[in-house]
């Protein structure tokens, strides 16, 4: 058999233990006999970030930005115990994180649904997709307590040393006080990204905050997504056939509760991050929850949603077979492989990713599964099986 041909590199970004592990069999039994595999190939391992002053990195992302598509395995982000467990020189940070920051980049997850697998909210049919702002609010907020009576301001100094101030409240007992602060060049990269994955997925965006209570904080971001809709997206979006929506959070709530799902829903920093623990949970597991960077000038970063499966990797150090679900890591090659072959107008690639997505699907149609899925599936008939035996499966059904 011919192997199908790449014209662009996919940066490639190996990672941590179990997952690691996984990463290279999907390579070796769902990819490699079938496509030609061009990748720029950076080692995360967490070894390897250490003996580069986690350089290794930072390369990974300018890679990204030079190639526009990029594949992660899942790594380590060390702790005491890990500096402790690998002697590390230091307590390197996130690579997520870091990349995250180098692409300027939001994060967009989504969940793969398989017929036995009923999420908890019974209307949902397709999936729901969370793009979280992962910058500013209460993540970066300066906060005080206050113990005695006192009035307490919020204060803007400008460059001359001039003054505006606001009073926040007259304490007649004690409280609590807190700052945030979010900036306009983040949050357009923010609605860029949005906006450029909703066309790039054909799906509805929604967009919701506060702005009737947070008539100047959250209403800058209505504004801002507003105005760079109404601008560039808007005739793209009508083209493709797909809606911008704006409400309240609440109402939000509300509708994404009583929706077939489809859509990817916008989120500020707190509620991204609550709302995306809420909607995983309801679709049924972390192993099968897909996971994108985007950055706001279109480069892409797919990964894993979860880590790197640790208590897996110790039980497979002392001989057992792996039973990791490596659905989620399967998507983040076809995904990085189907936006490639978008990218180089190269169809024999990205039908290739869709094909493999289909054998998986198929696969668990058909029952075969590893253990996480047996425990939530209603397939009466579904066989458990380890990790190796499932990958061998799909490529039956290729
Ligand atoms: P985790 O690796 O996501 O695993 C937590 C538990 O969830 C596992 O023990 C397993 O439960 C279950 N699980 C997750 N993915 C699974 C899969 N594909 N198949 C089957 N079961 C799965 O989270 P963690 O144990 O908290 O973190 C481990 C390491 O990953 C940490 O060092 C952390 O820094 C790193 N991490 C990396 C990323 C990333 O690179 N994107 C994200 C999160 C965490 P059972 O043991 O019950 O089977
Ligand atoms: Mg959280």
């Amino acid at each position: 058999m011919k192997k199908i041909q790449m014209t662009t590199p996919i940066v490639e970004m190996d990672g941590d233990e179990m997952t690691r592990v996984v990463w290279q069999m999907i390579k070796d039994k769902l990819i490699l006999p079938f496509v030609d595999l061009k990748v720029e190939y950076y080692d995360l391992g967490l070894k390897h970030r250490d003996e580069t002053g986690d350089k290794v990195t930072i390369d990974s992302a300018e890679a990204i930005k030079k190639y526009g598509v990029g594949v992660k395995c899942a790594t380590i982000t060390p702790n005491a115990q890990r500096v402790e467990e690998y002697n590390l020189k230091e307590m390197w940070k996130s690579p997520n994180g870091t990349i995250r920051a180098a692409l300027d980049g939001t994060v967009f997850r989504a969940p793969i649904l398989i017929d036995s697998i009923k999420p908890v909210v019974r209307t949902w049919q397709k999936p729901i997709t969370i793009a979280r702002h992962a910058y500013g609010d209460v993540y970066k907020a300066s906060e005080m307590r206050i113990t005695e009576k006192g009035k307490a301001y919020l204060v803007f100094e400008d460059e001359n040393k001039n003054e505006t101030r606001t009073e926040i409240y007259d304490f007649e007992c004690p409280g609590v006080i807190q700052g945030q602060f979010n900036k306009d060049t983040s949050i357009k990269s923010f609605a860029h990204a949005c906006f450029k994955y909703a066309v790039s997925t054909k799906q509805d965006l929604w967009f919701s905050t506060k702005d009737t209570i947070s008539k100047k904080y959250d209403h800058t971001f209505k504004d801002i997504f507003e105005e760079i809709y109404e601008n560039e997206y808007k005739a793209e979006f009508e083209k493709l056939g797909i809606t911008y929506f704006y409400t309240l959070i609440d109402d939000a709530v509300a509708r994404v509760i009583r929706s077939e799902g489809g859509f990817i829903w916008a989120c500020k920093n707190y509620d991204g991050d609550v709302m995306s623990d809420m909607v995983s949970t309801a679709f049924g597991s972390l192993a099968m929850m897909t996971s994108v960077l985007v950055s706001p000038d279109g480069k892409y970063e797919y990964e894993a949603a979860h880590g790197t499966v640790t208590k897996h990797y110790y039980r497979y150090l002392k001989g057992e077979k792996p039973v990791m679900n490596p659905m989620a890591s399967i998507y983040a090659w076809t995904g990085a492989l189907y936006k490639r072959g978008e990218m180089d107008g190269n169809s024999e690639l990205y039908e290739f990713a869709e094909k493999l997505e289909k054998a998986c699907i198929k696969t668990l149609d058909d029952g075969i599964m590893t253990k996480d899925l047996t425990l939530l599936c209603n397939n009466p008939n579904a066989v458990k099986v380890d990790t190796e035996t499932f990958m061998d499966e799909i490529v039956k059904r290729i």
